[in-house]
């Protein structure tokens, strides 16, 4: 926990779980070497979570994906934008040094690609495109609440994008697919084998009770109601299949975006406690203040995406998206700074 970041401001109730009455934490202390054995804490989060996706798997895949990510983005950038690269990573190694998850391999790049995106790779390996940094720099509104620095804007960003990597979101997202792939096929296994073992067993009735009926006619009605049974058990077990299936493609992949959403705003969130962290040590000139563009950030979006309409057809399509709409990010980031003042 001593790892955790900020949580005594937003998370009480989960730090007052961990710190209450040391003769009780004594006598559980098996059970929760257990639990935390099997459900380790989260050092972001502080909750608990299955933990499939060693560390060392995250390494080794951001690193052997980030040379091809960056490729695929466009590559480094032309002479007259490098200032941007020094940025990047001035904020980024200053804000990683506030990591409260330890082990991870940081690295920053700016990529040659003019849409307004960054991105991170598991275990801490993180781009921001040239075209986001650009029209960061030359925004100068304050949309109402304050104009961060240029400084401030990139924290936002890489702090949001240093929490994927912090909280696991690649490794949750793993494990969230082994954990439902295996559920869905316990459960697809045992609803068909229930299923074939009721036609299995009307097969064995008919073919016992016309055993002797067999001997005086030879092939009669039975072996008819017996091919009829096997062709129903077949078409049973097919729509069971096509039933998983459908659940597989519409309803998990439903859960997933899902999922996907809730590791957007949790990236958010944490991310500005990060920011808020280093600020408060004025780590690359990042002040108190600093967390606040966040807020700024998600006004960015909203003024630099194609026009939507706060309200039910923004819930609607983000139902449907891997992300949350930036009106919805806009509040809860707002939500967020509050707690950090409080
Ligand atoms: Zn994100």
């Amino acid at each position: 926990m001593s790892a955790s970041v900020g949580l005594d401001s937003l998370d009480k109730a989960s730090f007052i779980d961990e710190t209450t009455s040391g003769e009780k934490q004594k006598s559980n202390n098996l059970g929760i070497q257990f639990l935390d054995y099997i459900l380790p804490r989260s050092e972001v989060t502080g909750h608990r979570e299955l933990h499939l996706i060693p560390l060392t798997v995250e390494k080794f895949v951001g690193k052997a994906l980030y040379p091809l990510y960056k490729l695929q983005s466009g590559g480094s950038v032309p002479a007259k934008y490098k200032r941007y690269e020094e940025v990047v990573q001035r904020i980024g190694k200053a804000l990683a040094t506030e990591s409260p998850r330890k082990g991870l391999d940081f690295e920053f790049a700016v990529v040659n690609d003019w849409s307004h995106n960054a991105w991170c790779l598991p275990g801490g390996k993180i781009a921001m495109n040239l075209g986001m940094l650009n029209a960061m720099e030359n925004d100068t509104r304050d949309y109402g609440d304050s104009l961060p620095t240029f400084e401030e804007k990139v924290a936002a960003v890489l702090s949001h994008e240093i929490t994927h990597a912090t909280a696991r979101h690649f490794g949750r997202t793993m494990e969230f697919k082994i954990f439902m792939g295996a559920c869905i096929k316990a459960t697809q296994f045992f609803i068909s084998s229930y299923v074939k073992s009721h036609y299995d067993k009307k097969i064995e009735a008919i073919k016992s009770s016309s055993s002797t009926v067999m001997q005086v006619t030879g092939m009669s009605g039975s072996d008819k109601k017996i091919k009829e049974i096997e062709k129903q058990k077949a078409s049973s077990l097919k729509s069971i299949q096509r039933l998983f299936n459908f659940f597989v493609r519409n309803i998990a992949s439903g859960i997933g975006k899902c999922k996907s959403r809730t590791h957007e705003l949790e990236a958010d969130k944490y991310g500005m406690i990060l920011l808020h962290q280093a600020g408060k040590k004025n780590l690359a000139g990042l002040n108190t203040e600093s967390a606040r563009s966040a807020i700024w950030l998600q006004s960015f979006f909203i003024q630099h995406s194609p026009p939507s309409k706060p309200g039910f057809f923004d819930w609607l399509t983000s139902l449907i998206s891997t992300h949350p709409s930036s009106h919805e990010r806009l509040a809860a980031n707002k939500k967020t700074w509050e707690a950090l003042q409080g």
